[in-house]
């Protein structure tokens, strides 16, 4: 039973879908005015932990991740740059767009642009209009808070001091400043703007989100995500004008990460203390690694950075793979039945862990646990070439969901296996001749051999 901690109802509850074993799941994506951070990673690597485990687990996850296209910044950005809004952001798509791949981040099943969603949005604001939860004031449209009465639900906002009819332009504000928020700005001089039934503006940020959510997730979807700071407004604003607009409940998980800190203090563009990706590959670091730290911490846990702990997280991803890359052996002795009784004692942990508001730490320490009982199972030599192949196969198992493993072509033809197990037999009866005959053949075909106490590892290295 998968449980997962919901900000709307506070606490753990079991995850049951809509519909069965089909997951629909929207997570807020960035606005793409320049390179993402390592602390927008930390949300989206939390959110492919997620995708992964839920597939692992057997459900068809169907994904949105909205792409914001424009909003101040990227309209700002363009005009400094005295460039096309499209131009400005495509260049920014494209990048974040590496860097996932960079990250092994999973690809959404749809990444929407805002400003190809127009129409969505001025449907759902004509439909607030009707049902009096939107008026106009200077041509642009409010959502009036007062008119919903859940309003607060998910973030637990104090309403008694609001004043009725207050508002707010700005996508982003503080708690302090709850007031009725922006659903259509009206157009203004040398801006990007739309022709609409609604008039000539642009959209809020907020209503973005629920347009496209509901238009490929439908009006009622399992899970939401994002990072603790989209709590307030943003996904407080998004139930508002969905639930306002259909009727009905929104959504029903809400999974939120706690930030990634630096000093104590939240990594943002704002406070100037962040790194992009980039800067951490130029100094070197493996990307493998920066997936490792941010998925490590469990992800409602606050993570600080440091580039020490990249540097831990640098050396565990080469111990892990390290251990599995040795896993090309031809064991001679014979099968340990005990290895394939602890694999699945750490699967059944490992699943324990996730299954448990995606407790990654002790998932993890099923698997390392593991790595040290293989370890001794292997230096005493009771390890069969099975017990091999099913650790190997464990290992590659697990990371289609944590995404760590270097893999490299290691595989090798049956006829080359026998080979190796040939002079194997060879080198047991004293049969050195036909032994090192083996051994030069297979040198030929670019596979060399290392003879261990307990069997033969073999790699395979390319020519130059
Ligand atoms: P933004 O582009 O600012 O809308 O942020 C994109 C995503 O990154 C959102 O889900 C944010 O909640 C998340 N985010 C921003 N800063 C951090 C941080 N320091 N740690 C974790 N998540 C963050
Ligand atoms: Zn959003």
């Amino acid at each position: 039973m998968i449980r997962f901690y919901n900000t709307l109802t506070k606490r753990k509850e079991e995850f049951i879908p809509i519909e069965d074993k089909i997951v629909k799941l929207y997570t807020c994506g960035p606005t793409v005015y320049d390179l993402a951070h390592i602390g927008n990673f930390r949300a989206y690597v939390f959110e492919d932990l997620l995708h992964r485990y839920l597939e692992y687990r057997g459900y068809k996850v169907i994904r949105v991740m909205n792409i914001t296209d424009v909003d101040d910044k990227t309209i700002n950005g363009a005009k400094s740059q005295g460039i096309s809004l499209r131009e400005y952001t495509d260049r920014y798509i494209k990048i974040f767009l590496e860097d996932m791949e960079t990250l092994r981040l999973k690809k959404p099943d749809f990444l929407p642009r805002a400003t190809e969603h127009i129409n969505e949005m001025v449907e759902l604001i004509k439909k607030l209009l009707e049902k009096g939860y939107a008026y106009y004031k200077d041509n642009s449209i409010y959502f009036s808070i007062s008119k919903f009465s859940s309003y607060g639900k998910l973030s637990g906002i104090d309403l008694s001091q609001i004043k009725v009819g207050a508002r707010v332009d700005t996508d982003e504000y503080e708690k302090e400043d709850v007031r009725d928020f922006v659903l259509w700005k009206s157009a203004k001089e040398k801006e990007v703007w739309w022709e609409t039934e609604i008039g000539k503006g642009r959209p809020g940020w907020h209503i973005e989100c629920s347009a496209m959510s509901m238009k490929y997730l439908g009006e009622t979807f399992d899970i939401h995500t994002g990072g603790v700071d989209n709590i307030f407004p943003h996904h407080e604003n998004e139930i508002a004008q969905s639930e306002s607009a259909t009727g009905k409940k929104f959504v029903n998980y809400w999974l939120h990460c706690a930030h990634l800190l630096v000093n104590g203090e939240k990594m943002s563009k704002s406070k100037g203390n962040f790194y992009t990706l980039r800067d951490l590959l130029n100094k070197g670091y493996n990307p493998v690694a920066i997936r490792y730290l941010l998925l490590s911490t469990h992800y409602r846990d606050p993570l600080n950075f440091t580039e020490k702990s990249l540097k831990q997280a640098e050396n565990t991803v080469k111990n892990y793979n390290e251990f599995y890359q040795g896993l090309n052996i031809c064991a001679s002795r014979k099968y340990n039945p005990e290895i394939k009784k602890e694999i699945e004692k750490a699967k059944e942990r490992f699943i324990k862990g996730l299954d448990d508001d995606l407790n990654i730490s002790f998932a993890l320490s099923s698997i390392f646990n593991l790595i040290k009982i293989v370890n001794i199972f292997f230096s005493k030599g009771e390890f069969g070439a099975e017990n091999v192949k099913e650790v190997k196969e464990f290992i590659e198992e697990i990371d289609s969901v944590l995404c760590i493993i270097e893999k490299k072509e290691e595989f090798l033809p049956e006829n080359i296996l026998n080979l190796i197990k040939e002079r194997e037999i060879a080198r047991n009866k004293k049969d050195y001749k036909r032994a090192d005959e083996i051994r030069n053949i297979l040198k030929e075909k670019g596979i060399f051999l290392e003879d261990t106490p307990y069997g033969t590892r073999w790699k395979k290295i390319t020519k130059t």
